[in-house]
């Protein structure tokens, strides 16, 4: 008990008779609230408990030595450079800066000798800005975060060993706060380039223990007070002993006065609770354990790119990552967890002492590695390769450095969930997902925390979206209590995720977080308060999940796509990147499979596969995926990494194709300007989309020289003779295209563009006539159907939104962005630029504000694909010089098509969204990501857009929309301004979408054919002949199965690459359309000597593969695989030197049985 002071005089026997006190003061709970704000720091911090919370502290030169040295602005040396830097002596108030720049401190720290009777030593180092604390020889160890808010982490506990002499320590700090250096008060302006921080402390302090335990249980039960509903018992109480605390505390007898305010919280924590230590986690035995049902864990969210560039985040993860190996220490409850292989890797190159001491702790089961990939990606933009690249590479590291793979995926922070990352984090190795961006929903209210999530194909994963709806929790009252009962599943299940610690850079989880143990003493004496537990793995709560949930049968399904509420800027903010992710994509996958030809049946026998040179371009597209770079959400700094990412790898890849191409076509070129001046050799393509395809290619001639090698190819020349259009054939869908003559059917069909006079114009093949009138589109007409599809007093063209979102402006395009009156933009100049007869051609022009948007429109004779009746494409290739702020530019196409689904492709197949506002549901959806192309169908027919580098979408009713630019200001005041490229194009198609050849257009679009010139006419006729061109990997038998990828085995020895070692061939093939598929994959030209299916990370999965030859007179193998919808399936052949005596005689031979 402890002595009230609410309470004067002596208890009576006998109830008085008569009284004329006062009495006691009702009490009005409002006051004694707003009493509370004023027990620390503020106007009274001299008479509050803040006064009593140091008792000593020195700055004395002889206890502290401080020198600096500051590097050049923008250098960031290692430790062992910033060891050899030349030091001056420097002292607290001195300013320093530019923004970003780093400056090193050495410090020498002589403890006074009259301090040993002091149970704690600490320095307090607070530069304004961000810190890491080093030991002399290089080990980073502590996190500084400088500054005045809550976050603020500047304290360094001094070891009983670095008390007794001179302690030296380096501390670098970086001119940024934890979110950059924001110009404005908005934490996503764009970043002041001149900041300056000032050295505010660099003191050695005695803190007051008791004191800081006084304050961190007052913390805690004025936060019962004000959380806690308003009348409960527990509310009164805390209320009552915060105010009891403050009563009972004197400024000028400390010591006394604390003890009895820590006695009072005793009332609520239990006595003797702190004694207890980290045991307070275990008691109620397992009662308590079962009871405990929210599961605390350290967690540290560090966005890779953000307010701040990558060099900034990798000193973040050291700061963090180091002071967690510290508190692990002193909290031996504490269980942290982090994800990104790509930040472990950056610890591993950078920073090798911590990495040991982190792989230290990651044995020892306190630091948990969690999210499987390379980096926490968007997952509404990548690929559906790069989304398996991104397990590949996480998992594979993760093995190789700490022995395991990731059970659990984590995405707590991305702007959606694409509805194929079930399917592909399952082939990836993860059962368990973890996210709760879907709390930022503005418009519905996601129904589940925990759930199975099925994605397309029916793949499902264990899901949990913490009730707490937040992975940066502060370990307070009011989150535990969301925590239980916020949580939407409690008929199934109550346990639920509890992710505390500060990210980006505040280090994780602090001190007064770990003082959670507070939250656990008052649930065991408290029955109303939920019980936290501690000492659990993330993989440990889904295992726990799986099991008492009976494997997630106890739990709802949540079928389909994860839509993000929120952030649909992001399908387009930042174009250039986009453009630089999808080509990059495309340019990966030309590389893998070119360079795989060439180590089976190239050339060149020194040819190696550039597995390394694959890796680094693969690493640095997968970061550049993160959730804040890809989506446009960051800063310009990383805009200029980021660029130099893309420009590295079309360079490099660039360079690995043509090596590729040499060794699979020796002495051929892929520069096309000798055939413009020479009269003899070959031109040929190389198709390395695997689509059967017949194509009309652009090239540029040499006007001046009418009978050369290319000029003799091309069956269309533009008046100025400087440009030539060719026909390529690529019928068999593999290797060399030929180009063709022309076509007598070519001819007869041909295509004209017209000046109709008043305006009009139009572009006319056989199956397709465009018409636009007063600068619009007023008609697209099926010939031959002579079916008008734009609605009659309807136009189509350039459209401008207004885009002034509510805050988040690179991330947000609001609904009230279609309310705004858009300007329906008119070509202000169009004239015929081509008039077949491969193609026809106008060019169009718009000048708008500052901006200037100039495009080809152009219409083929042939059809878009080789289907008997593909339609022409009507194709934009767009220049826009981009001016506007805070405006949208779009593509805007009414269509006389009934529909009220429309189709958007996605990683590895499509998804279906409204095209009207039925629901609530449906209303949010009215900006869509897709990639390649949409689709909007009835039935007989249907109409696609297919783009080149674009992913935001919708079609609204009638009218289908493509995103093309956005202009935010903030982060990067300069998003998407000056000069911009892209290509798109409209494809009518009879049959509707499920009945076409909608994404073969679409990556024939993506892929263009690989021209290259043979100087020889005779070697030609050879090489066309020979066994390249015979290699191939052929899906029959099934027109929605799509092969995308076809690559060296990640475990190849490419040191020794000979066919003794075995050389394996990775082959990723789809379901594009949703139905199941009997498909048959004939390789031609290799000797398969097994084939067995494998997940992403290429571990062999299901069971038995047939593999047969083909029959009497081939040697090609065939290969029968069963799809379900949207399925995707890895098959991994090791090729054998050359044909073994197979018996050609049997029809049937079993290559492999496992
Ligand atoms: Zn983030």
């Amino acid at each position: 008990m402890y002595p009230s002071t609410t309470t004067q005089g002596g208890v009576n026997k006998d109830y008085p008779q008569i009284t004329f006190e006062a009495g006691q003061a009702k009490s009005i709970k409002s006051l004694t609230l707003n009493r509370f704000s004023n027990f620390l720091g503020g106007h009274y911090a001299s008479h509050n408990l803040s006064s009593a919370l140091v008792t000593t502290r020195t700055d004395a030169s002889s206890a502290v030595k401080l020198e600096v040295w500051s590097p050049k602005a923008g250098e960031k040396p290692s430790f062992e450079e910033a060891k050899r830097g030349k030091y001056r002596a420097t002292k607290k108030g001195e300013r320093f800066g530019p923004s970003w720049s780093n400056h090193w401190f050495k410090i020498t720290l002589n403890v006074p000798k009259e301090w040993t009777k002091y149970e704690r030593v600490q320095f307090e180092f607070d530069p304004g800005c961000e810190g890491l604390i080093y030991t002399p020889e290089g080990l980073p160890i502590h996190a500084i975060v400088g500054g005045t808010d809550n976050l603020r982490r500047v304290e360094y506990v001094l070891s009983q060993k670095a008390r007794g002499g001179p302690h030296h320590i380096y501390i670098e700090t970086s001119c940024n706060g934890m979110f950059g250096v924001p110009q404005g008060g908005a934490e996503i302006e764009p970043p002041d380039p001149n900041r300056y921080y000032t050295l505010d402390s660099a003191d050695l302090v005695v803190p007051y223990l008791p004191a800081w335990h006084l304050m961190w249980s007052f913390n805690l039960l004025v936060q019962i007070a004000q959380n806690d509903s308003a009348s409960s018992p527990l509310s009164e109480r805390a209320l009552r002993a915060a105010n009891d605390i403050i009563n009972v505390f004197e400024a000028d007898d400390p010591e006394r006065t604390i003890a009895l305010g820590n006695k009072i919280a005793e009332g609520l924590l239990g006595e003797g609770w702190q004694e207890e230590g980290e045991k307070v986690w275990e008691k109620g035995g397992e009662k308590s354990k079962a009871e405990a049902k929210l599961w605390g864990l350290g967690h540290c969210h560090i966005d890779s790119a953000w307010l701040w560039p990558f060099s900034v985040t990798q000193q973040k993860v050291a700061r963090s990552w180091s002071t967690q190996v510290d508190l692990m220490s002193r909290y031996p409850e504490h269980r942290f967890s982090a994800t990104s292989a790509q930040q472990y890797k950056w610890l591993e190159t950078l920073y090798p002492l911590l990495f040991d001491k982190v792989k230290g702790k990651i044995e020892d089961g306190q630091f948990g590695y969690i999210g499987a990939t390379w980096v926490e990606m968007d997952t509404n933009l990548p690929s559906g390769e790069s989304l398996c690249r991104q397990f590949l590479y996480g998992q594979r590291y993760f093995k190789e450095k700490f022995g395991k793979i990731c059970d659990t995926f984590v995405l707590p922070d991305t702007f959606g969930y694409s509805s194929q990352l079930p399917q592909i984090a399952r082939l990836g190795g993860s059962k368990h997902f973890f996210t709760q961006k879907l709390s930022w929903n503005t418009i519905n209210n996601f129904p589940h925390t925990s759930f199975n999530w099925v994605g397309l194909d029916g793949s499902q994963i264990l899901t949990h979206m913490t009730p707490v709806d937040t992975y940066n929790a502060q370990a307070d009252f009011g989150e535990v209590k969301k925590g239980a009962n916020g949580n939407k599943n409690l008929e199934a299940t109550g346990d639920a995720l509890y992710l505390f610690g500060n990210g980006d850079g505040g280090g994780g989880p602090t001190p007064p977080m770990l003082e959670l143990r507070r939250l656990r003493a008052l649930g065991n004496n408290n029955r109303d308060v939920p019980l936290v537990r501690m000492g659990n793995q993330m993989d440990d709560f889904f295992e726990h999940l799986r099991t008492s949930t009976d494997n997630g049968t106890k739990l709802p399904n949540w079928r389909g796509e994860l839509y993000f509420e929120v952030s649909r800027g992001t399908y387009t903010s930042h174009g250039s990147i986009k453009k630089g992710n999808r080509k990059s994509e495309i340019l990966l996958r030309d590389v893998e499979y070119a360079a795989t030809l060439a180590t089976l049946v190239g050339k060149d026998k020194a040819y190696v596969y550039p597995k390394e040179q694959l890796d680094e371009c693969w690493e640095n597209l997968l970061l550049c995926q993160f959730h804040d770079v890809l989506p446009g959400s960051a800063l310009e700094m990383v805009y200029d990494d980021a660029e130099k990412y893309y420009a590295a790898i079309f360079k490099s890849c660039s360079t690995m194709l043509e090596a590729a191409f040499q060794a699979l076509f020796p002495n051929s070129s892929s520069s096309l300007l000798d055939a413009s001046s020479s009269s003899s050799g070959k031109i040929f393509g190389v198709n390395t989309s695997r689509v059967a395809r017949r194509e009309v290619i652009e090239v540029d001639l040499d006007a001046k020289k009418k009978d050369s090698a290319l000029r003799a190819s091309v069956a269309q020349v533009s008046k100025d003779g400087k440009k030539g259009w060719l026909i390529v054939d690529a019928k068999a869908g593999e290797g060399v295209a030929e180009v063709k003559g022309v076509f007598a059917e070519t001819f007869e069909k041909g295509v004209t563009a017209k000046d109709l006079g008043g305006g009009e114009f139009s572009l006319k093949s056989n199956s397709i006539e465009l018409k636009v009138a007063d600068g619009r589109i007023t008609s697209i007409f099926d010939v031959e159907l002579g079916r008008e599809l734009v609605p009659e007093g309807t136009t189509g063209g350039f459209v401008i939104y207004q885009d002034i979102p509510n805050y988040w402006d690179a991330w947000d395009v609001e609904i009230h962005h279609l309310q705004h009156s858009p300007k329906h933009l008119k070509f202000t100049s169009v004239s015929v630029k081509e008039n077949g007869p491969l193609r026809a051609s106008l060019s169009v022009k718009i000048q708008v504000g500052q901006s200037h948007i100039e495009a080809t429109v152009s219409l083929d004779a042939i059809g878009a694909s080789l289907k008997k009746d593909a339609r022409s494409l009507i194709r934009f290739e767009t220049e826009v010089d981009w001016r506007e702020r805070h405006k949208f530019l779009k593509f805007e196409l009414p269509l006389d098509v009934q529909a009220v689904d429309a189709t958007y492709e996605t990683q590895f197949g499509t998804v279906s969204r409204p095209t009207h506002r039925n629901t609530s549901w449906d209303v949010a959806k009215f900006e869509v990501c897709a990639h390649k192309f949409a689709d909007v169908s009835e039935f007989g027919y249907g109409v696609a857009l297919v783009n080149d580098s674009k992913y935001g979408h919708a079609v609204e009713g009638q009218t289908m929309r493509l995103s093309l630019l956005r202009s935010p200001t903030s982060p990067d005041a300069t998003t998407d301004q000056g000069h911009h490229t892209f290509a798109f194009a409209i494809y009518p198609h009879v049959g509707s979408f499920l009945e076409s050849d909608v994404p073969q257009v679409a990556y024939a679009f993506n892929s263009p054919i690989h021209l290259r010139y043979l100087k020889e006419s005779s070697s030609s006729s050879k090489l066309l002949a020979s066994s390249i061109v015979n290699t191939s990997f052929t899906v029959e038998g099934a027109r929605n199965v799509i092969a995308e990828t076809i690559k060296r085995g990640e475990d190849d020895d490419f040191t020794v690459d000979s066919f003794k070692n075995g050389k394996n061939v990775i082959v990723r093939l789809y379901e594009a359309f949703g139905g199941h598929a009997k498909a048959t994959i004939r390789v031609a030209g290799l000797n398969v000597v097994s084939a067995t299916l494998t997940d992403v990370l290429e571990r062999p999965v299901g069971s038995a593969l047939l593999a047969r030859a083909a029959g009497l007179g081939s040697d090609d193998t065939l290969i029968d695989l069963n799809f379900r919808g949207f399925e995707i399936k890895t098959l991994k052949l090791t090729i054998g030197e050359k044909f073994s005596s197979r018996d050609k005689d049997s029809e049937w031979v079993r290559i492999e049985r496992r």
